[in-house]
């Protein structure tokens, strides 16, 4: 009996525009259920009866608009169910993880966060608080989804050179039964950048991040060119760097060692830092209240390597715009000109009358946390999910 029940609310769940209104709310977090019906052509009555049935399903609720002063009868805002589905996302980065329980629509319901030292050994810290997570929530957790400063191939960590992972299994994050989804930081941020942020509208964003090296992807139509194993986007290992300088992923000349922390700290003459995050923070500071000191120089030479390369990779990939995040966004608002003189100066002639126009992150520090819950809402909100979530 409760099989064929299950059966019953997966099919109307499937029928009739219930998936595109699911997609439209977790895209429009604060949309009415009249914004819906007008963005995906419903009828009034079509879409309160597809509404009252995704809340039976426990997906969607509507709350009470907020008060306009209009006439007429406002409609509700759609809001996620209070026992609807939840992603738990686990994010990565240098020298610090954050796990966070994620809503449809993109809200955060519960968040916790610490520093680690760097070592591998912080999976298994983390598989614990996940585990807690999956034991807060039950069946409303539908995915793991990690978002990790590295290269990932499946769930694997290939490579972390910023933290000297190597072939780091993130399976231990897995609770029983429940998908894990393992992406790069930087590509991440893009997506959630391109569909929710400084790139929204635009039909192929170029997002470029630098924290501990340079990194990003290209999205096109809202999904990320990430290639046959998710490891594409790799940018900071394309040869724009010095030949003679070896990267810690194994090739030569990667644009990683010229636009962050290391590149700035060569320009200075001075060791290579530990922490080359902290290391960029110190001489960005320095930099942004001495206009006229060296740390300005190494600031505007890092700036001049992103630009140069940023000019090939709209050569190659044909952006509609390109987005800045971390670092990048500090050598963009500090030394513009010369990153500006090395993106003409790569662009092919026939571009620089119109090149594609560079914007910093409207997301900002969110934009891992927010990509890395729309890869798995991307997941869910799909026939097979939806047919999951009411046999659950
Ligand atoms: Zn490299």
């Amino acid at each position: 009996m409760r099989s064929t029940t299950a059966a019953h609310s997966a099919r109307a769940l499937r029928s009739q525009g219930a998936l595109a209104v699911l997609r439209f709310v977790h895209a429009h977090p604060s949309a009415t259920r009249a914004d819906a019906s007008r963005a995906l052509g419903l009828s009034s009555g079509s879409a309160t009866e597809i509404t009252a049935r995704l809340k039976a399903a426990r997906l969607l609720d509507e709350a009470a608009p907020p008060r306009t002063g209009g006439r007429g009868r406002p409609s509700p805002v759609l809001a996620p169910h209070p026992e609807g589905p939840l992603v738990c996302v686990v994010d990565i980065s240098h020298e610090r993880w954050r796990v966070a329980c994620v809503e449809l629509g993109g809200g955060v319901l519960d968040s916790e966060q610490g520093r680690h030292s760097g070592s591998a050994d912080v999976v298994g810290l983390l598989a614990g608080r996940v585990t807690a997570v999956h034991a807060r929530h039950g069946r409303r957790l539908r995915a793991v989804s990690v978002s990790v400063a590295g290269t990932v191939r499946g769930t694997t960590i290939v490579q972390a050179s910023g933290m000297g992972w190597r072939d780091v299994a993130l399976e231990p994050l897995r609770p029983p039964g429940v998908p894990l989804l393992v992406g790069n930081d930087a590509s991440l941020a893009g997506l959630a950048e391109a569909r929710r942020g400084a790139g929204a509208g635009a039909r192929a964003v170029l997002h470029l991040t630098v924290e501990v090296g340079a990194g990003g992807i290209l999205v096109v139509d809202g999904r990320p060119v990430d290639g046959a194993t998710g490891a594409g986007g790799e940018f900071g290992h394309m040869p724009f760097g010095d030949p003679a300088l070896e990267c810690p992923c194994g090739a030569r000349g990667c644009w990683d060692l010229a636009v962050d922390g290391r590149a700035m700290a060569r320009s200075l003459r001075r060791p290579q830092p530990r922490d080359p995050r902290t290391a960029a923070e110190r001489i960005v500071a320095r930099a942004r209240t001495d206009p006229a000191s060296r740390e300005m120089d190494a600031v505007a030479d890092a700036a001049r390597a992103l630009g140069r390369g940023m000019g090939a990779l709209v050569n190659a990939l044909d952006p509609d715009l390109v987005t800045l995040s971390g670092l990048a966004i500090d050598l963009a608002a500090l030394a513009p000109d010369p990153l500006g003189e090395g993106y003409t100066a790569a662009l092919m002639r026939y571009r620089r009358a119109d090149p594609p126009p560079v914007r910093p992150s409207a997301l900002g520090s969110l934009g891992t946390l927010t990509g890395a819950a729309d890869a798995a809402f991307d997941v869910l909100l799909t026939n097979d999910g939806l047919t999951a979530w009411s046999a659950s």
